[in-house]
């Protein structure tokens, strides 16, 4: 770490050693007041739309920088002690609203000394070029376009070094990497603002400059007002997801069960509700392990799911108990289905690791089936519980079975697919 802080006053004191040596301010003093106080304003307002991307352990601003005008205008010396208040300025702001990193003071003299020299060195390159750029169609625009790219790159360069003391940046590709991610498209949009804040200090245009800060915070604010809520709904979506789906076996979960039921309440559909449960369960846990018995549920679950199709559903409604909801389908098709399942789970077997040997594990499974048409009289809850108790029968029966009802033509009468 001490040596990243080497680094840091390293760029601060060169910094300051530059705009020592250029001495004087290129402008007059009052004028020079008069823009210090308007960028610091809205260099500081513009601030918390920055977007902040972590790299490593160092959180990266990315936003329009101001400094490129700000330097090209008041040279060295004038951009030393823009960049010395405006960084301050943020560094007690976070320190008032704690959201300092522990690091922040010592990044602040970092910011200083990398922004400082990256604009100064534009600075002197503006002064040396433009007698070649001027004569040229959109030789201004070109000139500051070109800056800005030398600009970022010395920033990126400064930032890898900074990357590759604290490992965060391994190799040239990392490096490479780092580089590549400026986008050519903020680049523009950087030295457009830059170009016409010049050209309205150049001209004494303050309203026309004060109208350009805030046209640019407007845009950014739009922006961000938007990207912040595609991102919490993001977060929102994903939490949902989280909450439905089942961690062992990631289909979806009991919660997620309930609002299906929930959604297919409202139709007068017919369905077939089946539930299945792993036989003898408990003694491959108990033989086994747990985590073997896991295995068995998940190979349970892809068993399942290779039978359905996307109009489907599938739950894990309990421990190794699941539920699906076959829809489209006659209750024959239905039973037909099942009892492929049933012969599927019981022609395979499930290769785990235990006690250093690979072993092949048979299991069989039971399955209630209640096949019928969505009422009022009769929800889905209600198809559910009687699925359940079909299993129990084919449990009672002997298990690796079948128990199946159609609703619809005579309650009660119960089809038994045996082994
Ligand atoms: P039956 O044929 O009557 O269904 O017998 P069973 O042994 O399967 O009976 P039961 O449903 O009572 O046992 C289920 C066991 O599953 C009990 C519980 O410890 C175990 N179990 C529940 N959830 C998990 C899990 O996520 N992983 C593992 N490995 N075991 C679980
Ligand atoms: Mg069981
Ligand atoms: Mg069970």
């Amino acid at each position: 770490m001490w040596r990243a802080r080497i680094f840091d006053f390293i760029l601060f004191f060169s910094a300051l050693a530059i705009a020592v040596h250029s001495r004087s301010l290129e402008v007059h003093t009052n004028l020079f007041l008069k823009a210090l106080f308007l960028f610091w304003v809205f260099s500081t307002l513009y601030h918390h739309l920055r977007v902040v991307k972590k790299t490593g352990s160092t959180n990266v601003d990315y936003g329009i920088s101001y400094s490129l005008s700000f330097g090209i205008f008041a040279g060295p010396l004038g951009l030393f002690i823009f960049e010395t208040i405006y960084r301050f300025t943020i560094f007690f702001n976070r320190k008032r609203t704690k959201t300092a990193d522990p690091e922040e003071f010592w990044d602040t003299f970092y910011n200083i000394g990398s922004f400082s020299l990256a604009y100064s060195a534009a600075y002197y390159l503006y002064n040396l070029l433009l007698p070649f750029f001027e004569p040229l169609p959109l030789g201004f625009w070109i000139l500051l376009f070109l800056l800005v790219v030398v600009s970022s790159f010395l920033i990126d360069t400064f930032l890898i070094c900074i990357f590759r003391i604290l490992g965060d940046v391994n190799s040239v590709r990392d490096a490479l990497d780092f580089y590549k991610s400026r986008s050519l498209t903020d680049m523009g949009k950087t030295a457009l603002t830059n170009g016409l804040l010049l050209l309205f200090i150049h001209d004494a245009e303050w309203g026309t400059l004060v109208a350009l800060f805030l046209l640019n915070y407007l845009v950014s604010l739009s922006f961000y007002s938007k990207s912040q809520s595609i991102q919490d709904k993001y977060e929102r979506d994903k939490f949902e997801q989280m909450a439905y789906t089942d961690f062992l076996t990631g289909i979806n979960n009991r919660a997620y069960m309930d609002l299906k039921i929930a959604e297919l309440s409202q139709t007068e559909e017919y369905i077939g509700v089946v539930v299945a449960d792993i036989d003898k369960f408990k003694s491959i846990n108990d033989n086994y392990n747990h985590s073997i018995g896991d295995q068995v549920i998940r190979h349970f679950t892809k068993t399942l799911k290779n039978y359905l199709n996307a109009n489907d559903s599938l739950f894990r409604s309990g421990g190794e108990e699941f539920t699906l909801f076959l829809r489209n389908r006659s209750y024959s098709q239905c039973v037909d289905l099942v009892e492929r399942i049933l012969r599927g789970v019981e022609n395979s077997t499930v290769e785990v690791e235990f006690a250093s040997e690979i072993v092949s594990i048979s299991y069989t499974s039971s399955f209630g089936l209640y096949f019928y048409k969505i009422s009022d009289q009769v929800p889905l809850e209600k198809g559910y519980i009687y699925a359940d108790h079909l299993l129990l029968e084919s449990k009672q029966d002997g298990r690796n079975r079948i128990t199946a009802v159609n609703g619809c033509v005579d309650a009660g009468k119960t089809v038994l697919v045996n082994n």
